[in-house]
């Protein structure tokens, strides 16, 4: 197992699970767990991190796996154009919301 930096707080992953409506990011399934899947895995790079973390049901996060998003969506045939969309704007509303709270002084 590869080491993995776990940058991403219980209270971030609440938000993000909220800002998606409570369902799977990709295929928008609602009622399962929803598992930390990163939008651009690690192998590739990627990071548990806030802005890079989408929450996905676990049918989704298996079948993704390493494999690159936007190529993954087309071959499931989910909307891709609809994910990007919704990522970059929960992205940046949590971005800016998280960036405020930890500019907290003493931190
Ligand atoms: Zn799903």
């Amino acid at each position: 197992m590869a080491r993995v930096e776990h940058d991403l707080t219980a209270e971030q992953w609440t938000a993000l699970t909220e800002a998606w409506g409570g369902g799977c990011a990709y295929c928008g399934v609602t009622g399962t767990p929803l598992q930390r899947d990163c939008v651009l895995p690690i192998s590739r790079g990627g990071r548990y991190t806030l802005d890079n973390i989408a929450p996905a049901c676990r049918s989704c996060n298996a079948s993704k796996c390493n494999d690159e998003v936007t190529g993954w969506l087309r071959r499931k045939r989910l909307d891709e154009r609809a994910f990007l969309v919704r990522h970059a704007a929960v992205r940046n509303a949590l971005v800016a919301r998280f960036t405020e709270t930890v500019v907290a002084p003493g931190a």
